[in-house]
């Protein structure tokens, strides 16, 4: 049975415990929603079979919308991470437990029971009491009994969570055969990744209420889009590279990349580059035999775990050489790892200067690599790092600010999200000097210091001023729990008027391109009027605005200036698509960017 999720939400006390979440999961697909703990995952499970109600969206079993039918009636099968064995009660008659409320006959009941103790291995358990069976028997038990009812959805909640390694282990190959031989669609919960990496057909990965990206194992730890995602699937090291016109630079190489076109190097030149531990070499002279120089470290600690040892560096930055993380700092740490092969021909000592080299990059699709907080005047910039907007959304994408104390024309890094204060308006002519001058993109924080709660979306009419906004949503919405909405104008009866076709659209393609599930509202009057109707009821609102380099940023700055002096706001980020560079995004998302060596 297939299952659909269409912007399912569901809120506790006002805070999203999952956020419009959106899949499609196939027939006999296994399934597994892997996350850190408390993410919603057991909610959104909960919410599937419906032991839980949802506040917007709908679940789809086969087609047939279930959102408002009993858990009875949806044809689903649980098993909970406790063991939820009734202890009174015999093997037998656990299993039988939702044959007998079906009122099925005895016989039927019986042959039935047999079947599943033979599926999962345990003939003959009938007569025992659940504390007669070890941890893992009992698990099976649940799923035998999960299964009795010929549920056609099996729903798992870290079922694995309290056995032990190698009983867990054994108990996942387990049911995975199950899974198979019955070809029951299966969605599993762990916040176990080499879990998820052992057992899915695709993985969905959950952060604070959101699906922050689904995919097939090994192309989620290839490609993610995202730095969570990067660095939740296992170690990874997030530098930032430098694109130029013939290749992204760490460092002193350049790395080409075929499979995308690079832009001209004055718009956005900086974007999150992913590094695996195994594509790091490490040499006492010279990698080039190898690899990709990049620069030189220092060995702080080595970890030998069996098949592989895990070598901890701290490397000297330089302009071209930079955390992702803390882009200021003037050493930073790597991970890298080698065999035990390596480590026994050349071993290495703590202390030791090293050169190392890079085999393998990964370009992540997200618009924003860094927050750089310019000072208009004053304390401005340590204003703007106190501020909450900027501190949330620092400490969710796991970024350092840098802090640039003032701006000087053609010297300020238009590189990253420079970040500027609303300062009566001297923050705006700031924010049109930087789009002048090339930056692809501006925040501009209000000076009232509101939390966002809200994420407003426009973009001037053009293809690339929308992707390029929903791009930057798509990066946002990852790491904030707003609810979204893109305002789209009624009147037009271009590819932007609100017809209803033009709408799902939209939607499908920030789906598709960006990953985020946006709602679009149409609007009749113009722009400025909305936003002012809007920004009035709700100030705690963060616009987002797109818009095309064809179109002067200094008439929307004036416009911005006119709605601040009426209304007040968390925050506008303006992003700039430059034609030239649109392409670039787009196929940056579909297909990740990846530069081998050789
Ligand atoms: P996970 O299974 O990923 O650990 P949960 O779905 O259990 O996450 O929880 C997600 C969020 O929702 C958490 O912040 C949790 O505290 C909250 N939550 C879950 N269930 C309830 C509930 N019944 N009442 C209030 N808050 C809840
Ligand atoms: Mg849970």
């Amino acid at each position: 049975m297939s299952i659909a999720l269409e912007q399912v939400s569901k809120h506790y006390d006002g805070a999203a415990a999952v956020n419009d979440v959106s899949v499609s999961i196939t027939d006999g697909e296994f399934f597994v929603l892997l996350g850190p703990s408390g993410s919603g995952k057991s909610t959104l499970l909960r919410a599937i079979a419906g032991l839980t109600t949802i506040d917007h969206g709908r679940i789809v079993l086969n087609g047939r919308d279930v959102s408002n039918v009993s858990p009875r009636e949806r044809e689903v099968g649980f098993v909970f991470q406790n063991y939820a064995l009734f202890r009174h009660m015999t093997i037998a008659d656990n299993i039988e437990f939702a044959l007998r409320a079906r009122r099925v006959p005895a016989k039927l009941r019986r042959q039935r029971r047999a079947e599943l103790l033979k599926l999962v291995s345990l003939e003959g358990f009938d007569r025992r009491l659940p504390s007669e069976l070890s941890g893992g028997q009992q698990q099976r038990v649940a799923v035998a009994r999960a299964l009795a009812h010929e549920p056609r959805v099996l729903l798992l909640d870290e079922p694995f969570g309290a056995l032990d390694a190698r009983i867990r282990d054994d108990l996942r190959r387990g049911i995975r055969d199950i899974q198979r031989a019955v070809g029951i669609t299966t969605i599993l919960v762990t916040h176990d990744q080499e879990e998820a990496f052992t057992m899915a057909d695709r993985i969905g990965v959950m952060d604070r209420g959101r699906l922050q990206e689904v995919g097939e194992p090994r192309v989620l730890y290839a490609r993610p889009k995202t730095r969570f995602v990067a660095t939740f699937l296992g170690a990874a090291n997030l530098l930032l590279g430098h694109r130029e016109r013939n290749g992204m630079r760490i460092g002193e190489s350049l790395f080409r990349l075929d499979r995308i076109a690079l832009p001209p190097p004055s718009c956005g030149t900086e974007a999150t580059v992913v590094i695996r531990p195994e594509d790091i070499v490490v040499a006492r002279s010279d990698v080039r035999a190898a690899a990709h120089p990049i620069g030189s470290a220092e060995v702080v600690e080595m970890e030998f775990v069996g098949s592989l040892e895990r070598i901890r560096l701290s490397v000297e930055a330089n302009p071209l050489l930079q955390s992702a993380l803390k882009p200021d700092a003037p050493v930073f740490s790597m991970e890298a790892s080698r065999s035990a092969r390596e480590s026994e021909t050349a071993p290495l000592i703590i202390g030791q200067k090293l050169c190392i080299g890079v085999k393998r990059i990964h370009v992540l699709s997200t618009r924003i690599s860094s927050l750089r907080l310019l000072g208009t005047r004053d304390e401005a910039e340590l204003r703007l790092k106190k501020s909450k907007l900027v501190s949330d959304l620092a400490m969710r994408m796991h970024i350092t600010p840098t802090l640039h104390p003032a701006y000087d024309a053609g010297k300020a890094p238009l590189a990253g999200l420079p970040v500027v204060e609303l300062d009566e308006g001297h923050g705006l002519q700031i924010a049109a000097r930087l789009l002048q001058d090339g930056a692809s993109q501006v925040l501009i924080v209000g000076s009232d210091n509101r939390p966002a709660e809200r994420l407003l979306i426009y973009a001037q009419p053009s293809r690339p001023a929308r992707d390029s906004v929903l791009s930057t949503a798509g990066s946002l919405l990852r790491h904030m729990s707003v609810d979204s909405t893109l305002l789209v104008p009624a009147d037009e009866r271009s590819l932007y008027g609100a017809r209803y076709r033009d709408l799902l659209d939209i939607r499908n393609a920030a789906l598709q391109l960006h990953g985020v599930d946006v709602r679009t509202e149409s609007f009749r009057e113009g722009i400025a009027d909305e936003l002012r109707v809007r920004l009035r009821s709700a100030p705690s609102t963060m616009l987002l605005i797109g818009m095309t380099s064809s179109t002067s940023g200094s008439a929307l700055i004036e416009a911005l200036a006119a709605l601040t002096k009426q209304c007040r706001f968390a925050a506008v980020l303006v992003t700039c698509a430059r034609s030239d560079t649109e392409s670039l995004s787009v196929r940056h998302v579909r297909e990740g960017a990846v530069a081998s060596f050789g």
